[in-house]
């Protein structure tokens, strides 16, 4: 299907080969995207890219799997957080390479949420690995409802985990690979389709052995309305609708 005014709210233009291009390609597919950073130190790039695109937007991010080496870029985060109104990508990750940080990382975390509530209008995108369970605990204590949004990127929780998400206000950002297979599809099915927004996690999912690009994310979108039994462009209107409904009242 056509890219154009497709949502694609999370993917990291600046770890391909060519950033400007990246950003680039995104603007002219008319795909409205959202592109995260892993360090502070990332920022001023992806700020200047980014500017005066009409459809790309960056985000502001302390990459959970980075906390490890770079907790002290901490403080360099908050100075640049007025500068930015998406935050990403922050959360918890406690995989088994990760977990030696965890304690480390739920401080960080925590920090970063009462930062955001505090400066209001914050929206935020949020990983979770093996993590569902401490992240909406840390939303529920450190970000009350009206402070800003929380997008849980590539959920993998359980159903009661996803309503107590959906209660807490979150949104889900789907990638294709959450609809690769009957068990994680089912996870999809069991949320809101008014709190769904779509995703490629680029370049971190693959398309024919290529990393994604944000153009790609029909194909997500197609995955959508095969599981939903709506047209594609029926989909695509609905996430752009949810796209307008989370950036415009915060
Ligand atoms: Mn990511």
């Amino acid at each position: 299907m056509q890219s154009r005014g497709l949502v694609d709210f999370h993917c990291h233009l600046d770890l391909y080969r060519d950033h400007a291009r990246a950003v680039r390609q995104s603007e002219e597919a008319g795909v409205y995207t959202l592109t995260v950073t892993t360090t502070p130190k990332a920022w001023p790039r992806n700020f200047e890219l980014t500017k005066s695109t009409q459809y790309v937007r960056a985000a502001l991010g302390l990459h959970p799997q980075l906390v490890e080496g770079r907790a002290g870029e901490l403080s360099l985060w908050e100075e640049l957080v007025p500068k930015s109104r998406y935050i990403g990508e922050v959360g918890l990750d406690a995989g088994p390479r990760f977990y030696r940080s965890f304690e480390k990382q739920k401080e960080v975390f925590a920090r970063i949420l009462r930062v955001c509530a505090k400066a209001g209008e914050k929206i935020l995108t949020v990983h979770s690995v093996r993590a569902t369970k401490a992240v909406l605990d840390h939303i529920e204590e450190h970000f009350p409802p009206g402070r800003g949004k929380v997008v849980l990127h590539w959920f993998t929780g359980t159903a009661a985990e996803a309503r107590r998400a959906v209660d807490l206000g979150c949104y889900f950002s789907i990638n294709n690979e959450m609809l690769s297979n009957e068990k994680r599809s089912s996870v999809v099915l069991a949320l809101p389709f008014d709190r769904l927004l779509t995703e490629t996690d680029g370049p971190f999912t693959q398309v024919d052995g290529r990393p994604s690009e944000p153009s790609d994310v029909g194909l997500c979108v197609r995955g959508l309305a095969a599981l939903t039994r709506q047209s594609e462009e029926a989909v695509a209107g609905s996430i752009r609708d949810n796209l307008r409904a989370l950036v415009g009242d915060s």
